[in-house]
């Protein structure tokens, strides 16, 4: 995932009975206050056990950490997912054509469904030192928080559902995800929303990441690799050719002068370059992956529209220094394409994420980020993504770590929001 926390939502600070209130509305046709379950048996025991068994959870965040799970190779931790779900009694464990890994909790009716996502894969390649590593409350380890902590929510969630015999009028099915994570493009959820539970589901929530927080607003993408060929040669001898490494580098000059609004936040990166073969040849290619963001899907489309133009000019520029009219080429590949969305505050979604934590006692703040929700968002099904709990430090990174001190907040968070959104 990336996150940013963007607002403190004031909502979070108005009265209680006015929250109660203004939640109390809009929860008659779509969610209910979760504070009003709280009086249920059942899921005060699984709350108080989600509590109670969080050394469980901890323990089962860094069993899953220690199983890689590479960008497309998801399967081995996907397994252990599998094995988990079917000892803790979920319905119809399944494993879907992408490796997505489902299991139903029955409620009294199919709908509404509910979908409770984690994902499974990370950002580190295959060979990546994964064994985790503890300094007190700190977890040591690359996707200890990102995102096996989701998946071991996930799995805390289920347990201690089970365990409490929560019943519910909805069924909620439990993902254990692929395809999160950077070139993986979100193929997984795109795969559960386009065919595995294609129309089938009502409300979504991922679990990705840490702290207690709703993620609202779906930063989109838009990735490319970009590779420009020419005929190479002797860097003497041959002298005189179009360079594609010189078009490359008055594509990315152009790049690096375009214009972009403050507000909605759009973005852009020239992150990766590579191409030629030595010092002494004129390069036969170049190629550079390029990234572009925003929360709104028309200045992404801006955005997208001049990195195109400027690519196509440099090529232009480049053989026309050479008069060599068409001897670089360029091909400009989208290897990301994650769609900008939203779920609106005001939305039963949104509100029940926040008031679940207020209910329970602490605050989640607003953010905006990119993750699987901006599927669902861009599908306008409501859609949220909210954190495991604890501290995260450093995701993506190697020195990846994970705060445990009083990480069972972002566990009952998630099984109280689970329970209320599942309700008609
Ligand atoms: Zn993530």
């Amino acid at each position: 995932m990336s996150f940013t926390e963007v607002r403190v939502l004031r909502l979070a600070v108005v009265t209680g009975l006015a929250l109660a209130l203004a939640v109390g509305a809009a929860s008659a046709q779509e969610a209910p206050f979760p504070g009003d379950l709280l009086k249920n048996a059942a899921v005060k025991a699984a709350l108080d056990g989600a509590k109670a068994s969080e050394t469980q959870t901890i323990a089962d965040q860094i069993r899953f950490c220690e199983i890689p799970a590479p960008p497309f190779k998801e399967e081995v931790r996907g397994r252990e997912l599998q094995r988990v779900f079917e000892q803790l009694g979920l319905q119809n464990v399944r494993v879907d054509k992408v490796g997505n890994v489902l299991g139903d909790y029955a409620g009294a009716a199919q709908r509404p469904r509910v979908v409770i996502a984690a994902h499974l894969d990370t950002v580190f390649p295959e060979g990546t030192d994964v064994k985790v590593k503890r300094e007190g409350s700190v977890l040591h380890g690359p996707g200890i928080g990102d995102d096996c902590r989701g998946l071991a929510v996930l799995v805390a969630i289920v347990r201690e559902m089970k365990k409490a015999k929560v019943q519910m009028p909805g069924t909620v099915t439990f993902v254990a995800n692929v395809g999160e994570e950077g070139l993986g493009d979100l193929r997984g959820v795109k795969e559960l929303f386009g065919a595995t539970l294609k129309d089938q589901i009502d409300r979504f929530v991922s679990i990705d990441g840490t702290g207690v927080h709703v993620t609202n607003v779906a930063v989109g993408s838009h990735r490319y690799r970009v590779a420009f060929k020419g005929p190479g040669g002797h860097s003497f001898g041959a002298f005189g050719l179009a360079n594609p490494i010189g078009a490359m580098g008055r594509a990315i000059a152009k790049i690096e002068e375009m214009q972009v609004p403050k507000s909605p936040k759009t973005t852009f990166n020239v992150g990766r370059i590579g191409g030629g073969t030595s010092v002494n040849s004129i390069p036969f290619d170049g190629w550079m992956e390029v990234d572009m963001r925003s929360s709104d899907p028309a200045s992404l489309a801006a955005v997208d529209a001049n990195f195109q133009k400027a690519v196509d000019a440099a090529v232009a520029e480049e053989n026309q220094r050479w008069a060599k009219p068409g001897m670089i080429t360029v091909v400009k590949e989208l290897v990301g394409d994650r769609p900008a969305g939203s779920t609106p505050e005001n939305s039963p979604i949104v509100r029940a994420g926040i008031s679940a934590a207020t209910a329970l006692g602490f605050s989640a703040n607003l953010g905006e980020g990119s993750t699987d929700s901006n599927i669902p968002m861009s599908m306008k099904i409501p859609a949220i993504t909210i954190g495991g709990g604890g501290r995260g430090r450093e995701a993506h990174a190697l020195s990846e770590s994970f705060d445990t001190t009083d990480s069972w907040m972002g566990t009952q968070h998630a099984l109280l929001l689970t329970v209320a959104l599942a309700q008609k």
